[in-house]
């Protein structure tokens, strides 16, 4: 686990790090996913690091919920305001970043396989 100075989306919220960002406000930060799994896929993150969702809905109830506002308005721009919004939380689940960050998924009707 990275501390936050060499957090990646530490890092590319900061500017350090390229990435495609299609919303930004205040609290949170919108970019593409690198490795798209859906015709949108967008990484929403606090600016604040929060290890992950459970983490930081726990110390900030309130930029949980900027997250998912700025999700939803990612989505009312690119997909209809129809999205799928995950976090994994751990690394079995598949977390493999341990910064906060909802994968904004849509723009195809989407299947339900997780395993
Ligand atoms: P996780 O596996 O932690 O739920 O999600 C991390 C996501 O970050 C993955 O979907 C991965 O493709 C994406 N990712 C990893 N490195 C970068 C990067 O440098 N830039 C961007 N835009 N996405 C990245």
């Amino acid at each position: 686990m990275s501390t936050v100075a060499q957090c990646l989306f530490c890092r590319i919220v900061a500017g350090e790090i390229p990435a495609d960002v299609v919303a930004e406000n205040a609290d949170a930060v919108a970019f593409r996913d690198i490795n798209p799994q859906a015709p949108l896929h967008v990484l929403v993150v606090p600016r604040e690091h929060h290890a992950d969702v459970a983490q930081l809905a726990a110390a900030d109830p309130r930029l949980l919920a900027a997250v998912v506002e700025l999700a939803d308005q990612v989505a009312g721009t690119e997909a209809d305001g129809q999205f799928r919004l995950i976090f994994n939380t751990g690394p079995e689940s598949g977390q493999s970043v341990f910064h906060a960050h909802g994968h904004v998924l849509g723009g195809v009707r989407l299947g339900w396989t997780p395993a």
